[in-house]
């Protein structure tokens, strides 16, 4: 997929060395004089009579399955490199050292063994090797989410990269600097970071680099749910690589096209480029990508509902099983687990996870081990076998309070290093309109000596400007501050509402495991508390996903993807397929419907609460119109309607406020935050929202949309109005 991501540098940094190694290997420099004997040497006779490079060689094929092993053997090479001084084979040597405790998860052990390798890298004066421990430690500090130290190593890398005009390691720097923006979410620097990577490569005639980066930027587009952007990008790096690059590539780029447009919910454009890839992976033995894309090809199968073709398509994956990952390999298990038990497959869906269980423990795959286990629960705690549902639910829980921990500390470090970042820009910012305030007395001081007879007018608008240069940039700082506490707060409810569900999932699960095995022991009056205990849980784990939703919302800007107004129903369909069955709902709506200016998510989030409500609060079959035209060049009207309980309209605007819900609302199930996301979302786009409604006949909801796009100037305005920034003084 990208094949200069920083996992990616890592295999090409990795395999320039081995090439080197073989060089020099073949070129049998050190054959005879790194041969004497050595303590460790005796322990493993094996290599008695190997160079120093093919014991790293041989070291490196090993290090996945014995990492004790072949930290000894580079060991051994070590002290014959130390013997001879050879400080080249030293930095080699500590080097594999990093990487093999990298590639085995053992993060801090590998920071000390690449700051080793870098002291020799420096003893030797090599500035190509020292940009490769660099880099190293980079990605290193990134998987241990050290953000600011990787940040520093690559801006390092980037300094020494400029120095000696290196410039296949700017653009790797650049590249790494991307990858960390978009790790911590800040999606606008990364792809800034993406493009300077892309203009290197470009200058460099690297098509392959400007082809992988342009992937990056498309994924990162689909990051912050512009589609558009995602769309065109990938494209653009599809013609590209269709024009120049190998078949490999094309078919990496199509893999990448295939999810973009999977994530956008175009399943079948999606299948086809995905089938496209997978030809061309299938043609050139690529084993591994072929079960990559298998798996990417049954998900979407999976998501449309084609159960059989997607089961078909995991087992064809795991024919492939030795050329997949142990984590990939875990994976796929669980999935065909889901899947099985989708298909109600109870038998095969335990085995399945089981499995998965198994290759997660021996591999130390958390995640996987607490959603196998939960899942396992569940098949367990159905079937009346209380034991094992407990121990595994057990297990479930312990796995996932880890895994919070890990995620918190994780979130924490991302948020505190872009809280860092981007105060010191603002400190920066504040610092620079200073400097031009000082500037503005300085000229204003001289302006007044050489025409002082104008003396009083001018002094007296100097001092108002003095003023209002002042008033600016305090209006400056309460707005960066502002800004800040409301991003804080944002993230306060997101976290909260994210972490506050897992201990509710538990207490949820103890309840039902209590309620099956002791529940016949309980009187009817013990039940009775015991229903309320699991209703509370159940509205609250509602109000905690509506929460999030929302808080989500907040956080997102208004696109401009052109969505046709009935393409968003099937899979609004699909999300309210159960509260459709059991109420025998009918949705209609006219074949042909305009398109609208909007993100595709935000339309369907929503026509979801709209026609969801429609569907909840109705005494009969409930029957939804949806209804939507230009109303003229500047406006389009939409409208759900429903023959619903309606609404009393002296509530008028109070039923968007969060939380509200009217009086008949409180015996059906519901949050009161569904329709504040509407008013959030309309809101984004300058739109407005209503109902008209009589009691006991139903309710429409009115949905009045710009029908242009907004420009970029717009928005900008838009922006700087909602933050009150003032224009600047003169
Ligand atoms: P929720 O549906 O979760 O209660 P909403 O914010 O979507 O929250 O709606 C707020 C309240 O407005 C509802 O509780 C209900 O009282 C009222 N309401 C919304 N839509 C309808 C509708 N189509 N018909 C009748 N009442 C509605």
């Amino acid at each position: 997929m990208k094949c200069i991501g920083p996992h990616n540098v890592q295999t090409w940094i990795c395999q320039i060395l081995l090439v080197i190694s073989c060089l020099l290997a073949s070129g049998q420099v050190l054959a005879s004089q790194l041969s004497s004997d050595s303590l460790k040497q005796s322990d493993y006779p094996e290599v008695a009579d190997k160079t120093i490079v093919e014991i790293l060689d041989i070291s490196y094929d090993l290090h996945r399955e014995d990492l004790a092993k072949a930290l000894a053997y580079v060991d051994i090479a070590l002290e014959r490199s130390h013997e001879k001084e050879n400080l080249l084979y030293i930095f080699y040597g500590l080097r594999y050292k990093g990487l093999y405790y990298e590639n085995n998860n053992q993060l801090e052990s590998a920071l000390d063994e690449y700051i080793r390798a870098l002291e020799a890298a420096k003893k030797q004066d090599n500035n190509e090797l020292i940009l490769t421990i660099y880099t190293d430690l980079a990605i290193t500090h990134r998987k241990v989410g050290n953000y600011q130290k990787t940040k520093d190593y690559n801006l390092k890398a980037l300094e020494l990269a400029k120095q000696i005009d290196h410039k296949q390691a700017m653009e790797i720097s650049y590249h790494g600097l991307g990858f960390l923006y978009e790790t911590i979410g800040d999606y606008d620097k990364a792809i800034e970071m993406y493009l300077q990577s892309m203009e290197v490569a470009d200058a460099l005639g690297n098509t392959e680099g400007v082809i992988t980066t342009m992937q990056n930027i498309g994924i990162t587009y689909t990051k912050v749910n512009n589609q558009n952007l995602a769309l065109e990008t990938i494209d653009k790096a599809y013609q590209l690589a269709l024009e120049h690059a190998d078949s490999m590539r094309i078919a990496n780029v199509l893999l990448d096209y295939g999810n973009i447009l999977a994530n956008n919910k175009e399943y079948d454009k999606a299948l086809k480029k995905l089938d496209q890839s997978l030809t061309i992976f299938k043609k050139s033995h690529e084993k591994s990508s072929i079960a990559r894309t298998l798996v990417q090809l049954a998900d979407i199968h999976t998501e449309k509902g084609a159960y059989e073709y997607a089961q078909n398509l995991f087992l064809q994956s795991l024919t492939y099983s030795s050329y997949i990952n142990s984590g990939d390999y875990a994976d796929l298990y669980y999935k065909l687990g889901q899947l099985y038990l989708k298909k109600k497959q109870i038998n095969q869906a335990e085995q399945a996870l089981q499995k998965s269980v198994k290759i997660a423990e021996e591999h130390n795959l958390k995640d996987l081990i607490q959603e196998n286990n939960y899942s396992l629960y569940k098949i367990y705690a159905e079937q009346g076998l209380y034991e094992k549902a407990l121990k595994h639910l057990m297990t479930s829980s312990e796995t996932k309070n880890y895994l919070l921990n890990e995620d918190k500390t994780k979130r924490i470090a991302e948020m505190q290093f872009r809280f860092d970042s981007e105060k010191s820009e603002k400190e920066i910012q504040l610092l620079k309109l200073r400097q031009n305030r000082f500037l503005l007395f300085g000229i204003s001081g001289l302006f007044i000596v050489l025409v002082f007879f104008f003396g009083y007018t001018i002094r007296i608008k100097g001092k108002n400007n003095d003023q209002l240069a002042n008033k600016n940039e305090e209006i400056q700082a309460q707005n960066i501050k502002l800004k800040e506490s409301n991003e804080v707060l944002k993230q306060f409810a997101y976290v909260a509402a994210h972490d506050l569900k897992e201990p509710l999932r538990n207490i949820g699960s103890f309840i039902n495991l209590i309620q099956i095995k002791y529940g016949q022991q309980f009187n009817e009056e013990a039940n009775e508390y015991m229903g309320f205990v699991k209703n509370g849980v159940k509205r609250l784990n509602g109000l905690l996903t509506d929460l999030l939703e929302y808080s989500q919302i907040s956080s997102q800007a208004p696109e401009n993807d052109k969505v046709v107004v009935g393409d968003v129903l099937p899979s609004i369909r699909r999300s309210l397929r159960e509260l459709i069955h059991s109420t025998d709902a009918i949705i209609d709506c006219p074949e042909q419907l305009p398109t609208l200016c909007i993100s595709r998510t935000h339309l369907t989030q929503l026509l979801q609460n709209l026609i969801s409500n429609g569907i909840k609060f109705c005494d009969r079959q409930p029957i939804i119109n949806l209804d939507c035209y230009r109303e003229n060049e500047q406006f389009t009207l939409l409208s759900v309607s429903d023959n619903g309980i309606g609404i009393d309209p002296s509530y008028g605007e109070k039923i968007f406020n969060l939380f509200h819900r009217l009086d008949r609302a409180t015996e059906r199930e519901g949050t009161g935050i569904g329709l504040t996301i509407c008013k959030n979302i309309v809101d984004k786009y300058n739109g407005e929202i209503w109902f008209e409604s009589k009691e006991g006949e139903g309710s429409t909801f009115f949905v009045r949309l710009p029908a242009q796009a907004r420009t970029l100037s717009d928005a900008i305005v838009e922006n700087n109005q909602q933050n009150n920034l003032l224009l600047p003084v003169n």
